[in-house]
């Protein structure tokens, strides 16, 4: 290893992922506890079928079909109105975000994020030789206005991140804040909604400002809502010329044609996943609340998952919870630990096991 002519930034440096451990409850990856159901599953075998049938072909390179189905969705999701060269559709929002920071990040440039946030930022950040700031948030995990003002005055980054809801506490930004951090800077202000769907009634997405606000960029995955994370698909939802600046710097024929073909399918089955989301909301819910009842704190989360905590010694809490075969994922401020909205059942196993490790 020592031989290559590794870049020095990586030297050392370990691969990005949690634990991927074979165990009777898996609440460590926020990822959606229902699979695809059988009717899903069976449009889903019918449609790779007919993809693969053609795979002598390159796939749509603009994938306009797909787009146009995720324009739909979103406007009836959010509320509004997007012509499909508006969205932009990639192997995961992490593959999406990358592109965002080739064709707006770079050297001599700056990305700003609050912290504690998705911890892949930084990453795409220093991938793709762009400064990394990341500014404070306050001890509740909301981003004070003013103070983020100033970080975007001081740094002037090219591009801003703000996850809502966040990963991983489960804040949600307000617009008020996306609209100020947009109108003071130059930069694109990304907001990463991968968790939006789970969001609290009353929270708007950040969509309703993509109108008035043309640096604004909004980025969704359907690896949450969807149950679809194997699947890899993430998109964004932008002005034309933002969209357009993405297209010049993505691979050709990045998006094979059987995600494409994956893809629209979960689409024509959105409602159906809709259901399991009220569920996952309505377990959120109850879940929280059980882990105040234990004295514990937990921020009010509009995502599947929960930040809780303070622990003196989080390890530990989270090895006891693994002897019990519940994995959970070590994330965050130290003394926290986080933990995805699974079935009843599996969140029932978590709350079992954390009364037993609690008690010890
Ligand atoms: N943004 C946030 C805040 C996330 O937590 C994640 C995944 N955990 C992603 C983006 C990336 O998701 P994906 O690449 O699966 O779309």
């Amino acid at each position: 290893m020592t031989d290559l002519p590794i870049r020095d930034e990586l030297r050392g440096v370990e691969p990005y992922g949690a634990p991927q451990l074979d165990v009777p409850v898996c609440l460590n990856v926020n990822e959606n506890p229902y699979p695809p159901s059988a009717e899903l599953a069976d449009d889903a075998g019918k449609a790779v079928a007919h993809a693969v049938s053609r795979l002598n072909r390159y796939p749509d390179r603009e994938a306009l079909a797909l787009r146009s189905g995720l324009a739909g969705y979103l406007g009836a999701e959010a509320g509004v109105r997007l012509v499909p060269e508006q969205v932009w559709a990639a192997n995961g929002s992490n593959e999406v975000m990358v592109q965002i920071m080739q064709a707006f990040g770079g050297p001599g440039r700056t990305a700003l994020s609050f912290a504690p946030t998705y911890s892949m930022y930084p990453e795409y950040a220093r991938n793709t030789f762009t400064a990394w700031i990341s500014a404070p948030r306050r001890d509740d995990f909301t981003i004070d206005a003013d103070d983020a003002l100033a970080a975007a005055a001081e740094h002037e980054p090219s591009v801003i991140f703000l996850a809502s809801p966040n990963n991983p506490t489960g804040t949600a930004v307000s617009l008020d804040l996306v609209r100020a951090l947009h109108d003071a800077s130059s930069a694109v202000v990304v907001v990463d909604e991968a968790y939006a769907e789970f969001r609290r009634a009353g929270t708007p997405s950040a969509l309703s400002l993509l109108d008035s606000h043309p640096r604004l960029i909004v980025t969704r995955t359907m690896s949450k809502a969807f149950a679809f994370a194997g699947a890899r698909l993430g998109y964004v939802a932008a002005s034309t010329a933002v969209i357009d600046t993405l297209r010049i710097v993505r691979l050709p024929y990045h998006l094979s044609s059987v995600t494409q073909a994956v893809a629209r399918v979960a689409l024509a089955h959105a409602p159906e996943l809709q259901r399991r989301v009220e569920q996952l909301r309505t377990t959120r819910d109850e879940l929280a609340a059980w882990l105040r009842t234990q004295g514990l704190r937990v921020p009010e989360s509009d995502a599947n998952f929960v930040l809780f905590g303070t622990f003196a010694d989080r390890h530990a809490v989270w090895q006891s919870l693994l002897d019990r075969g519940v994995l959970i994922r070590e994330t965050g401020p130290d003394g926290w630990l986080r933990v995805s909205v699974g079935t009843p059942d599996e969140t029932e196993a978590f709350t079992v096991a954390l009364r037993e490790v609690l008690k010890t």
